[in-house]
């Protein structure tokens, strides 16, 4: 194996790293909200026990995604981006803005502005968009 596919591969960890760390924490957040919802005060022992342990996970989640590289201030949780979108600047073939992609959990990709905002709600000619 060559040092260029090492590298490749390297790359391909990092990005799969960082979309299931940012992926588990959005989880992690909704599950302990709903546990807030689900169980009002007082609270029974073993479900003071079971919403530390979720909180416990999300400040370990909360350490590994700072950990990972800077990501435009409006991209929703959860959504992955290429570990290089800085330099991937791509253009909406609509209306010529700046783009980047990126990969909801779901496996969905999806264009958005630099400050990261889905473009599907931004770009002037969505409203000429047609699903293939
Ligand atoms: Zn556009």
């Amino acid at each position: 194996m060559d040092d260029l596919s090492m590298a490749g591969r390297s790359n391909v960890r990092d990005a799969d790293r960082g979309r299931v760390a940012r992926g588990d924490l959005y989880l992690a957040e909704s599950k302990l909200r709903a546990m807030r919802d689900r169980w009002p005060e007082p609270r029974l022992p073993e479900q003071d026990l079971a919403m530390a342990s979720v909180a416990a996970d999300i400040e370990r989640l909360r350490v590994i995604v700072a950990s990972l590289p800077e990501r435009p201030a409006s991209m929703p949780p959860g959504v992955e981006l290429p570990h290089d979108w800085q330099q991937r600047r791509s253009q909406c073939r609509s209306c010529g803005a700046p783009v980047i992609w990126g990969t909801y959990p779901s496996g969905k990709r999806a264009p958005f502005d630099p400050d990261g905002t889905n473009h599907f709600a931004t770009c002037p000619q969505r409203r000429e968009w047609r699903k293939p």
